[in-house]
């Protein structure tokens, strides 16, 4: 049995003091809805504040990226165990807009993803096909390629502590979602993949989320296929009802 796990990336939204209220505003609306996973990942300065309004909750905080290399001549980059020692338990890694506007790479995603993985840290790990690649029917050889990459030389055992987030970037941020069925279609796809690379049991244990333009009203048909095991969520995380009513469509 897999769990859902629902998962707002606030991106570059919410000081600390906004966090704080934030948190403060869901905290009841979540309270004792057990069913899933909660989390928010926070900008870096806000991850602290977070924590400390989440504390005692079923809220858990993450991070938005991290770096590949331990410590060292990285100006502005913030490594696995820095998020570690404060007590972040998840980050994100590889996000559409990581990879569009920041020059992120398969290539970076993978060793960023072991890195995390290495310092103990539990990964969401994003990938999706562009409009160009959907129009042109190869979007299952993308994702099933960024799957390939992505997770190269991470073992079985390293795998239970990553969360794929199939994520279309014609969906993310646009109000376009993907339809419930090209949701499931595609999530079955990275599932078949894994299922190639570590075997039918290790895939069918893995939690795929569905993200791109998620909300309130669309939430309940999504998570109700199959191969979609929870959702991440950029717009509607930063509404507390919104993002509440898709923790119901979740229990
Ligand atoms: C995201 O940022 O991962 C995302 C899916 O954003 P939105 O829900 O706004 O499309």
């Amino acid at each position: 049995m897999r769990r859902y796990v629902i998962a707002g990336n606030w991106k570059m939204n919410f000081t600390p003091s906004e966090a704080t209220a934030f948190i403060n505003e869901i905290k009841p609306l979540v309270e004792g809805k057990n069913n899933c996973d909660i989390i928010f990942c926070a900008p870096f300065v806000t991850i602290g504040a977070a924590m400390e309004a989440a504390k005692g909750s079923n809220i858990k905080i993450g991070a938005q990226n991290v770096h590949f290399e331990e410590k060292g001549a990285f100006t502005g980059e913030i490594s696995a165990k820095m998020l570690k020692e404060i007590g972040v338990e998840y980050v994100i890694i590889g996000h559409s807009e990581r990879r569009q506007y920041f020059g992120e790479t398969d290539y970076t995603v993978n060793l960023r993803t072991k890195a995390a993985l290495a310092a103990g840290l539990k990964v969401l790990l994003c990938l999706g096909e562009v409009k160009e690649e959907r129009l042109a029917g190869i979007t299952n050889e993308v994702v099933g390629m960024q799957t390939k990459l992505d997770l190269a030389g991470i073992s079985a055992e390293e795998l239970k502590n990553i969360i794929i987030a199939y994520e279309p970037v014609w969906a993310i941020g646009t109000g376009l979602t993907a339809t419930p069925e090209q949701a499931d279609e595609t999530c079955g796809v990275i599932r078949d993949v894994v299922a190639d690379l570590y075997g039918r049991e290790v895939a069918e244990e893995l939690i795929i989320q569905y993200g791109g333009s998620m909300n309130d009203k669309n939430a309940a048909e999504l998570l109700s296929k199959t191969n979609v095991d929870g959702g991440l969520i950029g717009g509607a995380s930063l509404v507390a009802e919104k993002f509440n009513a898709i923790v119901d469509a979740a229990q």
